[in-house]
């Protein structure tokens, strides 16, 4: 089968297409058929070194396609061969062939092509723990998300919105402002053109905003802290923008009763149950219509390599697939 294999950690240019012998499933998996790999921040992070991984090691961790084959211990879990389902969290899905955990498949529903499930499971889920749960967004709360044309963000500015927000985002250029705008956030800040922390105080109604969205990391997220309004939470999920500096916890109470939390999307699906139960949430919301995905970027597998300079660049808006 072909991958995308790094050898060792680096640019855009370690990645290199291999052919690579198909991995067996061992007790407990499913050997599962691509039909599409989701490309993610996080592939950047593994591919630089910023998030260790043991090489050889095949990038990409979310993906959708056909079960092909089952290891020993698998009969209770309900998968057939032939079945289509989608996973997130399990190394090696920029390939043609993967092997995941059964304990960590979600069968597509029929109304939904496995490009789309491919699209909504890391991201989807992603902004389903951060609005109902990282914080969970009450009616008439203000909320900054940073990245708004994102993935991530494309996807939590509507969720924020069913919750019944009035939400605030920030957005480099014009284009991604109207993407935002099209989600349904009520004010678009362009940080390129303005102090973003200076127009969120401006625009915002009470006291600041309840939560802030921050996957920025870096070059945000002391100015994320200044728009919180008294005992509001920042919820630093990301460093896009690279590892915010260690920080002295004293300014939070000098800001007012402030907290910050760095949560993970492993730790809110870490049972069977919480990870059904936002899976078919998200995937549900898709099916309906109630959640909008915007796969925007398609690339060819030998392409990955274009893929995560686009990401890097931020050339991209909503999702970036590969398909093997
Ligand atoms: P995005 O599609 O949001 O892409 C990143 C965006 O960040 C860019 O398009 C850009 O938008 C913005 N950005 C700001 N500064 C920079 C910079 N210096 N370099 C690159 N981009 C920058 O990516 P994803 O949706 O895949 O992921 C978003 C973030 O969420 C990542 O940080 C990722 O690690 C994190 N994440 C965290 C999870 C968790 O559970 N903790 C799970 C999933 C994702 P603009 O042009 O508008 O500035």
């Amino acid at each position: 089968m072909q991958a995308i294999q790094i050898q060792q950690t680096g640019g855009p240019e370690v990645m290199a297409l291999r052919e690579l012998p198909t991995p067996s499933p061992v007790a407990g998996e499913a050997l599962i058929r691509l039909e599409a790999s989701g490309v993610n921040f996080i592939d950047v992070y593994l591919r630089e070194g910023r998030y260790p991984a043991q090489m050889p090691y095949i990038l990409g961790q979310e993906g959708a396609g056909t079960v092909v084959a089952l290891g020993e211990g698998t009969a209770h879990s309900g998968l057939k061969v032939g079945d289509r389902v989608a996973w997130c969290g399990v190394p090696g899905t920029y390939a043609q062939m993967a092997v995941a955990p059964a304990s960590r498949l979600i069968h597509v529903p029929d109304d939904i092509t496995s490009q789309q499930a491919a699209a909504a499971m890391l991201q989807g889920m992603t902004a389903h723990y951060l609005a109902h749960s990282a914080y969970s967004i009450q009616p008439g709360d203000e909320v900054l998300i940073h990245a708004g044309a994102g993935g991530v963000g494309l996807l939590l500015i509507q969720m924020a919105k069913s919750l019944g927000a009035r939400v605030f985002t920030t957005v480099s250029n014009e284009e991604k402002a109207e993407l935002a705008r099209e989600a349904g956030a009520d004010e678009v800040v362009l940080y390129t053109r303005e102090d973003f922390a200076a127009a969120v105080k401006k625009r915002a109604s009470g006291l600041g905003m309840a939560a802030v969205y921050d996957s920025v990391g870096k070059t945000t997220f002391e100015k994320s802290l200044e728009v919180l309004r008294p005992r509001g939470i920042l919820v630093l999920y990301g460093g896009s923008s690279g590892a915010v500096p260690p920080f002295d916890l004293i300014q939070l109470s000098r800001r007012g009763s402030l907290y910050v939390t760095r949560p993970t999307l492993n730790d809110y699906t870490a049972t069977r149950e919480e990870l059904v139960a936002r899976a078919e949430s998200v995937l549900g919301d898709v099916a309906s219509g109630a959640l909008k995905l915007r796969i925007a970027h398609v690339y060819q597998l030998a392409d990955a390599a274009s893929a995560h300079r686009d990401l890097e660049a931020r050339r991209t808006t909503g999702k970036a697939l590969l398909i093997p």
